[in-house]
């Protein structure tokens, strides 16, 4: 018998299974493919099937968050890393692995290991009672999904994204764009009105903009996601453009009650509306990313970096994330989970991967591997400590579990944007200062945790 349940036996669930396992914790890792079952993305049956591209991205552990990410699951024996280095392919600084070398060695590792079991069966609703973790990624099975929704409320949970581009702040222009919510509406006690940053866009420029959204290169919707409708909120802007060259005016481009100072006269001592704005709002609690509110698109992502330069203000912007619309089940984390990935009124069940609202193979990875570090830490009767902020690990969690903007919350990849900022150290240094940091702070934490006796 098992003492932890996992379902779904893709990137999280398998490293999940690996953490656990290797900590003495017996394991069941429910996979439906192989049983009868398919996902509209998935072609075989393999345990940890790369869905797309055969790349991890980035293996720079000096200057690059997500390679920082890799350096720390391998200090953690990931076994997503592990089999990386054995399917490894060169591909210059990248981590690019040959797919179903890769797999067959997930597969071999839990296949062998005494103490998980993999059985190939669908599961349809949350387990009541036992340790359990849904890892069932971004194609969760439709019953299991109409379980999730039950527990977690139908507003808390996704079947597309749509996600709007998020820009570094320290990459906007603040001599062109100035922060005011809309009328100085105050968003709450201690709130001055001044929430969003706000970016003027003169007739022309709006004009120019409307013309490059309507000819920008798009990205096609792939057959399987089709069928699935927008949703209010989340139609993509050229979509709202087509309708007609003002419309956008009168949506998420609306300038009315946004004073531009730069157009203060002695009659107007505040300045007066732009033809139309640019609206950015805070997308962390440390304030270092801000989203492009309503502007998700699926222009090609080089398409959206060259017209959104044009934006007054973001010429030099730098995107933490660019816009895209997908097929994605994923819940609203922040508000749902507590700190260590448990859901809130039924803490035996602890999410992990893309469906907690992490992006990309390494990430989801990654949050395999933390809740299945959790897991045994609390089977075991361990103290739990999360991993500090200032590494990839803890800046991803922490964002997942609460930092994170529930509001607009979307899927998000690691990125230096979620770190606690450093702005004493200069920008040309400050990649490499985040990775040091990084490395220092995950070292102490890992050594504390390792002192914790099992
Ligand atoms: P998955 O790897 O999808 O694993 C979930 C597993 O759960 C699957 O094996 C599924 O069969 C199983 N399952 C689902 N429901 C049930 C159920 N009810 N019972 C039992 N088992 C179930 N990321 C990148 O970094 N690079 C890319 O190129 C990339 N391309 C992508 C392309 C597509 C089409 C999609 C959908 C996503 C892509 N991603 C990509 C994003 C994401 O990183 C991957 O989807 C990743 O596999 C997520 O890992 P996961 O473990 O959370 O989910």
């Amino acid at each position: 018998t098992h003492q932890v349940h996992i379902i779904g036996g893709g990137l999280a669930g398998s490293e999940a299974a690996w953490q656990l396992a290797q900590r003495g914790i017996k394991v069941r890792l429910s996979e439906m493919r192989g049983g009868g079952e398919r996902t509209a993305a998935h072609q075989g049956d393999a345990l940890a099937e790369l869905v797309c591209s055969n790349s991890f991205r980035s293996d720079d552990d000096e200057k690059n968050a997500v390679g920082l990410l890799h350096h720390e699951m391998r200090r953690l024996d990931s076994i997503i890393m592990g089999a990386a280095e054995v399917g490894r392919v060169p591909a210059g600084s990248a981590l690019a692995v040959d797919r179903d070398v890769f797999s067959a060695e997930v597969e071999r590792r839990l296949g062998e290991h005494p103490n998980v079991e993999v059985v190939r069966e669908k599961i349809d609703t949350l387990p009541t009672e036992g340790l359990t973790i849904v890892a069932t990624g971004p194609l969760t099975a439709a019953s299991l999904a109409e379980s999730i929704g039950k527990a977690t409320g139908a507003q808390s949970l996704a079947f597309f994204d749509a996600i709007a581009p998020i820009v570094h702040y320290d990459s906007i222009d603040m001599s062109i764009c100035w922060m005011q919510s809309r009328w100085d509406k105050k968003s709450g006690p201690g709130s001055e009105g001044k929430d969003y940053i706000n970016c003027p866009m003169n007739k022309e420029e709006y004009y120019a903009f409307h013309k490059g959204l309507m000819e920008g290169e798009k990205t096609e919707f792939k057959e399987w996601e089709k069928d699935t409708p927008y949703f209010d909120g989340c139609m993509p802007i050229e979509v709202m453009a087509e309708r007609g060259v003002e419309t956008l005016r009168f949506g998420p481009m609306k300038p009315v009650g946004l004073d531009d100072p730069r157009t203060a006269t002695p009659e107007f001592p505040q300045g007066r509306w732009p033809y139309a704005v640019v609206q950015l709002r805070q997308d962390n609690k440390l304030g270092t990313l801000w989203n492009m509110v309503g502007f998700q698109t699926k222009l090609k992502y080089a398409a959206q970096v060259e017209l959104f330069r044009t934006i007054p203000g973001l010429q030099n912007a730098e995107f933490a994330r660019l816009g895209g619309l997908h097929r994605n089940t994923f819940i609203n984390s922040p508000v749902l989970l507590d700190r260590q990935l448990r859901l809130k009124g039924a803490e035996h069940i602890r999410f992990a991967g893309q469906i907690t609202g992490c992006e990309g193979y390494v990430e989801s990875s990654a949050i395999g591997l933390i809740t299945g570090m959790m897991a045994a830490a609390e089977l075991q009767g361990r103290a739990w400590r999360s991993p500090p902020p200032s590494s990839a690990m803890g800046a991803l969690l922490s964002h997942i579990t609460g930092d994170a903007e529930a509001e607009t919350y979307q899927p998000m990849n690691v990125n230096f944007g979620l770190f606690p900022p450093m702005h004493d150290v200069g920008k040309k240094q400050r990649k490499e200062a985040y990775t040091n940091r990084g490395k220092a702070d995950f070292g102490e934490w890992l050594q504390s945790m390792e002192s914790v006796p099992a």
